[in-house]
């Protein structure tokens, strides 16, 4: 018979840290079922846990900058937007999380640097993931496709050509406040089709254009933000999982 909770209770102590090695009393890791689409298990799919945003059906999830309903079009398993209707959130908010979201830029190609596909993925409302189409199409580095906007450029360049799906699997890490003091900035860690493009990177503050903005405290938990940058961007398959720490079983 397999013993319900295997481990030790002889060893030394970890540094730092309640639970000895192999600790039997150390809380078991929660059970997440990978995803699948249908038969196929590829990067991509919601595991058991996640909590989908979007999932190609409509746009219940998303509200505009009036907080109306989001006017954005769904068609064909994704979302395009709109120009002129605005940027759209989530109704749902949320801090430190694993998220994961696709995205395809227009084939008509259109304008030149920040003006050719451009569009932005806001966590928290507020700093933005740039989403752009820099194939053969240089802007300033920390405007780049997959930047934090204004602060860092990705580490390298990972575009796929319009009209192809393109991935963000992002690690965030909300900043931490105590009153108008910062505790700790936002982390950040970047996978865009795969490649690592951020890496644990602190951010100085929200992201906008031409300046540097402080933090400024806010609550632990925000919406999701899409940009409408006047360009017919493409997103399917958006979906979170909240964060946990070590131990929370
Ligand atoms: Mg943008």
């Amino acid at each position: 018979m397999v013993e319900e909770k295997p481990g030790y209770q002889d060893t030394p102590f970890l540094p730092g840290n309640k639970y000895r090695v192999h600790d039997k009393a150390r809380p078991h890791p929660r059970v997440v079922v990978p995803g699948t689409f249908g038969t196929q298990e590829k990067p991509g799919c919601p595991p058991s846990d996640a909590i989908i945003l979007f999932d190609g059906k409509d746009l219940s999830n998303w509200l505009d900058n009036n907080n109306e309903p989001a006017k954005w079009k769904v068609e064909n398993g994704y979302m395009e937007v709109v120009p002129g209707a605005g940027d759209i959130h989530t109704r749902q908010e949320f801090g430190d999380c694993q998220l994961h979201l696709e995205w395809m830029e227009p084939t008509v190609i259109k304008g030149e640097s920040q003006g050719r596909g451009n569009s932005g993925v806001f966590l928290m409302g507020r700093y933005e993931i740039q989403v752009l189409d820099c194939y053969q199409n240089p802007t300033y580095a920390d405007g780049w496709t997959g930047a934090i906007y204004g602060q860092w450029p990705p580490l390298v360049s990972a575009c796929r050509k319009p009209g192809e799906w393109q991935t963000y699997d992002i690690i965030w890490i909300a900043p931490r406040f105590d009153g108008e003091k910062v505790i700790s900035p936002a982390r950040i860690t970047v996978l865009m089709n795969g490649i690592v493009i951020h890496h644990n990177r602190e951010l100085f503050g929200p992201t906008t254009h031409r300046q540097i903005l402080p933090y400024s405290p806010h609550a632990s938990v925000g919406p999701l933000k899409l940009q409408d940058h006047g360009d017919l961007v493409r997103y399917r398959n958006i979906w979170y999982r909240v964060l946990t720490d070590y131990d929370a079983g």
